[in-house]
């Protein structure tokens, strides 16, 4: 029998495993600027039409979706966040004090965006799915699972399980919280279990939210309400391990009435809309954002705790920082796979992302106890926020993606 011969590979600039939503947005991005991409994902769209998870988009990444064509036609889903709240659930001889923080602690915005806006995980998907489906730049594997890489002369040869081989300058894992690409670069992770879960639900409201997403501290861990149109919100609760096991595994009625004893005065009467949810919280961290023809982007880099909604918004500060120094790198003659271009994406990357997800723990350990010396510092640090205008407006920015160091398609 004669032998085939191996069929020819394509090479790409940039091969991109994972098309969620960092991978999509970085995939158009790149492609848009004029990089050929190959783009690989192995989700099922049967369970992302299940997915119950609702995105808070910040100012900057709404930007970056809006500079890619992707938020046509989201807008008439999306709520607007018009302000967020933190309260106090301890007491104290002087109340339980509470901060706001609203567009008005923002720059001024000739655009009139807000501070964010709310958004179903499926109409986020579905908006970048029909963005990658006619983009010319993209050749689009889905249901396909890489499985590993090897590196050639000036390129990586990346492999499928299905026995397709491509070869790209560059390889980009968007490949979630256990990423194989990360794996298959031999970068290791730190991190640690919470021991906690948070329990999540869609419910109806009784009164407006007004666009406000709360975060009510209490001694077992903050419950917080993200606003969704139409007077509903995102229940998100963060219990010890086990308990928003248990509770999501109630029934509708039991769900409510410990909802409602306990939080009705904070947040209205809540009616349970579809299906509970829990999930563990973990914090991991990867060692490297970068290695030779390799990057990390959005959870694939870190996991962090999704209090106050920053995970997916570190993840498109990656998407932006990276094509903007891949465009450069280009513009400059330099080859996109080499080190030394990729740490200028980990030196401008790393530090906010770490020390967003490590800020972000420290909040969780001060808030989530009745510790005798903490409880009155972290009254003091919301009056502080309420109080002192400097001190929000710092907040604000840095939690809508406002910094200066924002990279471009970012900025306004
Ligand atoms: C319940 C919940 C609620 C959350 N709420 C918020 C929120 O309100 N705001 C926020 O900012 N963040 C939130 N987060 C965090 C957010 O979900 C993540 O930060 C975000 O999904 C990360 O996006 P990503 O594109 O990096 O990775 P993912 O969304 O995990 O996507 C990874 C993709 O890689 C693909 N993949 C993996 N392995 C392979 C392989 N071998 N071959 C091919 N493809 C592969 C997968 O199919 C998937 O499509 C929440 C997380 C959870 C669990």
């Amino acid at each position: 029998m004669t032998k085939m011969p191996p069929s020819p590979r394509s090479v790409y600039d940039i091969a991109i495993i994972g098309a969620g939503p960092t991978g999509a947005t970085l995939a158009l991005a790149a492609a848009q600027t004029g990089f050929s991409v190959l783009l690989v994902d192995g989700r099922d769209p049967e369970k992302m039409r299940a997915d119950g998870r609702n995105f808070a988009i910040v100012r900057g990444s709404w930007r970056l979706l809006a500079g890619c064509g992707a938020t046509e036609g989201l807008l008439e889903h999306a709520q607007p966040l018009n302000g967020l709240e933190a309260s106090d659930g301890g007491t104290h001889w002087f109340g339980a004090p509470s901060a706001l923080f609203t567009a008005e602690d923002l720059p001024e915005d000739a655009d009139g965006t807000p501070l964010g806006f709310m958004i179903e995980a499926p109409r986020l998907q579905g908006a970048l799915d029909a963005k990658l489906a006619g983009e010319p730049n993209i050749d689009w594997r889905q249901k396909a699972a890489f499985t590993g890489y090897e590196r050639e002369a000036g390129l990586v040869a990346v492999s499928l399980a299905e026995g397709e081989v491509n070869s790209a300058r560059l390889l980009v894992g968007c490949d979630g919280v256990h990423s194989p690409v990360r794996q298959a670069a031999g970068i290791t992770v730190e991190g640690r279990s919470y021991g906690k879960s948070v329990f999540a639900a869609n419910v109806a409201l009784s009164r407006p939210h007004d666009g406000i997403a709360r975060q009510l501290f209490t001694p077992e861990g903050p419950f917080a309400t993200l606003p969704l149109a139409g007077d509903r919100a995102n229940l998100a609760w963060y219990m010890k391990s086990g308990a928003a096991e248990v509770l999501a595994g109630l029934s509708a009625g039991e769900i409510e009435a410990e909802l409602n004893g306990r939080f009705a005065d904070f947040a209205g009467e809540m009616r349970l809309e579809g299906k509970a949810v829990s999930y563990p919280l973990e914090l991991k961290i990867a060692n490297a954002m970068v290695g030779p023809r390799v990057a990390l982007v959005g959870d694939a880099a870190r996991r962090i705790n999704p209090l106050a909604g920053q995970g997916l918004n570190l993840g498109f500060k990656d998407v932006a920082a990276l094509v903007e120094v891949l465009e450069d790198g280009r513009h400059k003659g330099l080859d996109i796979g080499a080190l030394n271009v990729l740490e200028a994406y980990q030196d401008w990357r790393r530090f906010d992302a770490n020390a967003t997800a490590l800020g972000l723990d420290a909040i969780d350990r001060i808030f989530s106890n009745d510790h005798a010396v903490l409880k009155p510092l972290r009254a003091a640090g919301l009056v502080l926020a309420d109080k002192a205008g400097f001190v929000r407006r710092t907040l604000a920015r840095q939690a809508s993606a406002q910094q200066d160091s924002l990279p471009r398609r970012m900025q306004r």
